[in-house]
């Protein structure tokens, strides 16, 4: 049975029209779904008793939990437990100009990127629609407040789980879901050329960032396997294709490792990889986690680096660190819990 929070409203449209129902039904779920956020078709009192135990028999509700919350300030990372027994994290983001969610897409990830957390733990498998959707309706449930963006850059590879990521993407994008503007959504990937292909076809107004962190293909190699298969240089030329072809800026994601890709000349090369496109660095405080050898770029180097960016006129700014005293490193909350 599917859960009813992975339908989109066109799929909804279908539905109803398969079983002899009105299209607008569709919107009257969704406005009871998103709107009065009801968790039982029995409580949709515009829609006939009938239909009502047809639409419980079709599709089923809320199936993830909230397992734990930690909280640091203006952050407060949510482990969910799937219907399986599966964990996955997303964190909540206080700004100025709002509040913001990083969601999981996957249960573990198979990119295996030397440096991060979530790659230790192989992919279980994919996250349906539904589970992506729950994290946001959970959290705003849970803190009696709208989420005003969403990036996908929690657990998990989102273009290694293409199909329900759009999904995801379009329920969350519905003015009559959870309504919020493809310009506040952000996927984040590691460089699955042939889907960011894919996406740039998509239609959608989304904010697409590129996890580089090597400014040549002989360092991606080593610490991103993603790079055997699709080469530095023919993803800077998918990320030009994507460029030309949606009229976005892209967001190209660089985390300091200190030691190994943090250095002057490193950043005089990737100044001129990325000379002339319409792009910008996200210099990115890297997260130590226990069971890596990796070491954070100190504040000083990280400056130098972002100096030597802009003076070469590219545009770059330096993440603001969210809760590392809450494991807010992608992964670490599950990751231990998977060891508990
Ligand atoms: N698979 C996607 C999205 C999830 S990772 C991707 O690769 O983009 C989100 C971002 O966090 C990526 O840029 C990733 O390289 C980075 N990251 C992973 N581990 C990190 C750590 N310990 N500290 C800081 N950033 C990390």
């Amino acid at each position: 049975m599917k859960n009813i929070y992975g339908i989109k409203r066109t799929d909804l449209e279908k539905y109803f029209l398969d079983i002899n129902e009105k299209k607008f039904k569709a919107l009257q779920v969704f406005e009871w779904l998103y709107e009065k956020k009801v968790t039982s078709f029995f409580e949709m009192t515009n829609i006939k008793k009938e239909l009502q135990e047809r639409l419980a028999g079709d599709f089923s509700f809320r199936m993830i939990s909230i397992q734990k919350k930690q909280e640091d300030k203006g952050t407060k990372k949510y482990l969910f437990k799937l219907f399986d027994g599966n964990f996955v994290e997303a964190v909540l983001m206080e700004h100025d100009y709002g509040l913001s969610v990083c969601v999981s897409s996957e249960v573990g990830c198979n990119m295996g990127c030397a440096f991060c957390e979530s790659g230790r733990l192989k992919k279980v498998r994919n996250l349906e629609a539904f589970e992506m959707v729950e994290q946001i309706l959970l959290i705003e449930e849970n803190i009696k407040k709208r989420i005003s963006s969403v990036v996908i850059m929690g657990i998990g590879e989102p273009l290694d789980n293409y199909d329900n990521v759009m999904d995801f993407i379009r329920i969350i994008n519905d003015a009559k879901g959870i309504a919020i503007g493809a310009r506040h959504i952000t996927l984040s990937t590691c460089g699955i050329v042939p889907k960011i292909k894919e996406l740039m076809n998509e239609d959608l107004q989304i904010n697409l960032a590129i996890s580089l962190h090597a400014p040549n293909t002989q360092l991606r190699d080593k610490i991103m396997p993603i790079n055997k298969a699709y080469k530095l240089p023919i993803l800077i030329d998918t990320i030009k294709e994507y460029i030309e072809k949606t009229n976005r800026r892209v967001t190209i994601e660089y985390v300091m490792l200190s030691g190994v890709n943090d250095n002057e000349t490193q950043a005089a090369e990737l100044a001129s990889l990325l000379k002339g496109l319409n792009v910008y660095v996200n210099l990115i405080p890297y997260n130590e986690t226990n069971h890596l050898e990796f070491k954070r770029t100190s504040k000083d180097q990280i400056m130098k680096f972002y100096d030597s960016l802009k003076k070469r006129g590219i545009n770059v700014t330096i993440r603001r660190e969210f809760g590392s005293k809450i494991d807010a490193a992608c992964g670490q909350l599950r990751s231990k819990e998977v060891k508990e």
